[in-house]
């Protein structure tokens, strides 16, 4: 199956089913991702406001390929990461019709994270990180910059896959680059993890703590965000890190809150396995993210 088989909700049964959703799951974050959800602005428009009035965060990630709605900029809360693949020689090519004029102008008067997923060509071309910090940092609009690494799956073969030594020269470059430019929003603790991914799905808090649908609200995409058969190891998701970093955090500077964590989440399947089938499951604060 593929998701574009799937059946896309849309209008007043896309708003009433992501609402039924949330409040049978009662996620503390809710990330909406694509294809691109802005074809869905309509919809966005009239269910932001309802997710944020029930105390959700929001995020929507966009290639900005339209204008955003202009309450966003001002929503506490809500956080809109405009996704940048590099510089405009490569991203205009890569990303047409969301060129980077049309960006600029998209996203004038907002607040916007920008996401950029750092690649093996970029990583052959010596100070790229710093050129596209360059680049987006002084702009008013920009509040923060995340970098993630390409991960491919299993098998793949692709040129926008990092080597050994270009994985090693980003976590270097993001290392220096922090403290040049603030708005790279990326502690010390989370770049360290990329050095480390987690070797299995099992091993990815982030995995464990999260659910993606479809836009059909039913189809789950597994085991992450990415499907497939993800490589683990490869790993260069800025939310595996930044999850892993908060694990890797020491309670009492003695017992990691990973451990804790991998503990309850044992407790919570071996609870689940013992209820009924007809019981309803434990409830979980779980982050929640559809895809268009
Ligand atoms: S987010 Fe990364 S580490 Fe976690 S399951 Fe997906 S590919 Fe694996």
């Amino acid at each position: 199956m593929t998701l574009r088989s799937l059946h896309d909700r849309k209008g007043q049964e896309l708003i009433d089913g992501v609402l039924e959703i949330v409040d049978r799951l009662g996620p503390l974050h809710l990330s909406i991702v694509g294809g691109d959800p802005l074809v869905r602005y309509r919809e966005l428009e009239l269910l932001i406001p309802l997710l944020l009035d029930r105390g959700i965060r929001v995020q929507v990630v966009t290639s900005a390929f339209r204008p955003l709605a202009p309450s966003w900029a001002t929503q506490a809360h809500m956080n809109v990461v405009v996704s940048i693949d590099g510089l405009q020689p490569e991203h205009d090519v890569r990303r047409a019709p969301a060129t980077y004029d049309r960006i600029l102008k998209n996203i004038a008067g907002q607040k916007v994270t920008i996401h950029c997923t750092v690649t093996g060509q970029m990583m052959k071309q010596p100070g790229y990180l710093k050129r596209f910090l360059e680049y987006w940092t002084p702009k008013t609009e920009i509040r923060k910059v995340w970098f993630s690494l390409f991960t491919p799956q299993v098998g793949d073969s692709l040129a926008e896959m990092l080597q050994p030594d270009e994985r090693l020269q980003a976590i270097v470059d993001m290392f220096a680059l922090r403290s040049e430019f603030p708005k790279l929003d990326m502690p010390e603790g989370m770049i360290r993890q990329f050095a480390t991914p987690p070797h299995s799905p099992r091993d990815c808090v982030f995995a464990l703590t999260t659910q993606t649908l479809s836009a059909d609200l039913k189809t789950k995409i597994v085991p992450c965000q990415f499907g497939g058969n993800p490589d683990c190891g490869s790993c260069g998701c800025i939310a595996s890190m930044g999850m892993a970093a908060i694990a890797a955090h020491k309670l009492g500077g003695i017992i990691p809150v990973g451990t804790i964590f991998k503990a309850s989440v044992k407790i919570g399947q071996i609870g689940r396995t013992r209820c009924k089938p007809t019981a309803a499951p434990p409830r979980v604060q779980e982050a929640l993210r559809v895809l268009r």
